[in-house]
């Protein structure tokens, strides 16, 4: 293969570029963002975390911690970067999503076979091509699947949690707890904000 396209920087599309640079071939990594940006991306980082910092289980004994141990041994970049960028969060492997970002940014910056073109693409390229464009796909590019795939549509649910920065809370209400209590920082390692009904909801 000469050459490949990456359709979407996110953390499908940084891995996907990394695992196929890797095997020595030339690898071109698409971004929107700044020039589009999605309803829930924040930043024009590649590999933003929308939604939650927390990767699941690092346990080895979980589903989602052997997939960790897995992906670990198979060389994957964003592992790499999440246990460089690693929070305490108990048994969870929890990032920094800032460090997180820089670290995959910076890998993929110095790899001397991947081009970072930050560009919509609102044309499925000739070439062989992976479309990692994730669950807010630019609507071109789903009108361009749509016809490819016959679907009428596509469609993606879910919820966004919210970011709350640490300096907005008030420390004599919300306490430091640990979750599973499996040996994490003697002051837990999470923030727990109690809220009754009303406030949650308000929330
Ligand atoms: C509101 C919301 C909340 C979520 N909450 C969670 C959660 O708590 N935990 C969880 O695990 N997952 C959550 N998800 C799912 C989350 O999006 C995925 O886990 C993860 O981001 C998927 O990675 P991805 O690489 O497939 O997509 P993304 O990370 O979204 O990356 C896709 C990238 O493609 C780019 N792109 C899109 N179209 C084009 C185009 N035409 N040309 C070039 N670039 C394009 C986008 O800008 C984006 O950077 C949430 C998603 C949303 C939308």
């Amino acid at each position: 293969m000469t050459q490949l396209h990456v359709i979407g920087g996110g953390l499908a599309g940084t891995e996907a570029a990394w695992q196929t640079a890797q095997r020595g071939i030339p690898t071109t990594l698409y971004e929107m963002r700044p020039q589009r940006t999605t309803p829930a991306h924040q930043t024009n980082r590649l590999a933003e975390l929308v939604c939650s910092n927390s990767l699941g289980s690092n346990l080895p004994d979980r589903a989602s911690g052997m997939l960790k141990v897995e992906l670990r041994r198979m060389g994957s970049l964003l592992m790499r970067a999440a246990d460089a960028a690693a929070v305490p969060a108990g048994g969870a492997l929890a990032v920094d999503r800032e460090a997180f970002a820089d670290f995959i940014e910076t890998a993929l910056a110095q790899h001397p076979l991947i081009t970072l073109r930050r560009e919509e693409v609102t044309r499925i390229p000739q070439e062989p091509t992976i479309i990692a464009s994730g669950p807010l796909t630019s609507e071109a590019l789903a009108q361009e699947l749509e016809a490819l795939l016959g679907q009428e549509a596509l469609y993606f649910y879910d919820a966004l949690a919210p970011l709350v920065n640490a300096e907005s809370l008030n420390m004599e209400i919300a306490f430091r707890a640990s979750r599973y209590d499996r040996g994490e920082q003697p002051d837990g390692d999470y923030i727990n904000c109690p809220l009754d009904k009303a406030e949650y909801l308000r929330f």
